[in-house]
């Protein structure tokens, strides 16, 4: 990596320029989460969570990567409030809160997982030492099966199931998912971890006696600008187009951000079902366990240098 770094000018200087922007996103981050988790209660309102962690990324000098996910019980990851959402913490529930932050496209991804029903807690338990135990074998040049087996095997340590097909994954500038994946489970794959590379490893643990896969659910609250070229003669939707690219780029964003930032609420909705029904806007289901049983997670980001890595959330 030195070696080649060295053939092109500054490009030294220019990766310590751009892990300092991913140590500074990972501090946010991490502050960030670590304030939710003791904020959060029973019967407390989801938007309330999103715009609180949402809130506190802008007052810390960041930006969100993508919406505040808060997944409760069954539902797994990618819920976050839609506009006006009257939807609150369950009593007992099991929460799973994950956070992204980006400082000029340079991402850190994080989640904790809050548990207010004492017979899940070992399951929350479980996925923080599955982290763990992946955080301390992963280095530059290890098979990605090797960290994943590493993860499967702490779980059903403790008598719990992996998700087997939600998993961890390399990170670029502005791109959430880029690249390799690390699944939670054991996997034929010739693929290594690499110095110079971001990841984010995410064990989700459900039950034993649960399916232990996520599928899709009907509803969709985040999205993601797809496509963007100027064949639209509408101003709305020019106007829409123009400001989701501005503001969000390639990243995921949601519907409560774009009446944040656009005044004529009426005209908006209009160019937003547009835009998605001609596909220059995607959407994300919301992934729930396939036996409905409840899923805890653990989410750190990693920055893998020439000999070691460095733990940025
Ligand atoms: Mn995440
Ligand atoms: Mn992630």
């Amino acid at each position: 990596m030195n070696a080649l770094n060295k053939l092109f000018n500054n490009s030294e200087s220019f990766q310590e320029e751009n892990l300092k922007k991913y140590i500074q996103a990972g501090k946010i981050a991490a502050k960030v989460r670590e304030e939710i988790k003791r904020a959060v209660k029973e019967g407390m309102p989801l938007i309330e969570v999103c715009e609180t962690v949402e809130g506190r990324i802008r007052d810390l000098g960041g930006k969100p990567a993508f919406p505040c996910n808060v997944s409760v019980n069954e539902v797994a990851a990618h819920y976050t409030s839609p506009p006006n959402d009257g939807r609150r913490i369950p009593e007992k529930a099991i929460v799973k809160i994950d956070i992204g932050v980006h400082v000029d496209g340079y991402i850190a991804d994080t989640a904790t997982t809050v548990c207010f029903s004492p017979e899940y807690e070992g399951m929350v338990y479980a996925a923080e030492k599955a982290l763990e135990a992946a955080i301390n074998i992963v280095r530059p040049g290890i098979s990605i099966s090797k960290v994943s087996s590493e993860i499967q095997v702490a779980i059903e340590r403790y008598g719990f199931k992996p998700i087997s097909n939600l998993t961890g994954h390399q990170i670029g500038r502005y791109i959430i998912h880029a690249g390799k994946s690390i699944p939670n489970i054991s996997h034929f794959s010739l693929e290594k971890i690499a110095s110079g590379c971001v990841y984010a490893i995410e064990p989700f643990v459900t039950l034993n006696d649960a399916i232990g896969i996520v599928k899709d659910s009907p509803e969709r609250y985040i999205f993601r600008l797809v496509k963007y070229k100027f064949a639209q003669k509408q101003t709305e939707i020019r106007n829409l187009l123009n400001f989701i690219n501005e503001n969000f780029k390639t990243l995921p964003f949601a519907e409560r951000w774009l009446i944040r930032g656009l005044r004529r609420e009426e005209a908006y909705k209009r160019a937003f079902s547009e835009l998605i029904s001609q596909k220059y806007i995607m959407s994300y289901p919301v992934f729930i366990e396939a036996s409905l049983k409840p899923v805890a997670q653990a989410e750190h980001t990693i920055f893998v240098g020439d000999k070691d890595i460095i733990v940025i959330t």
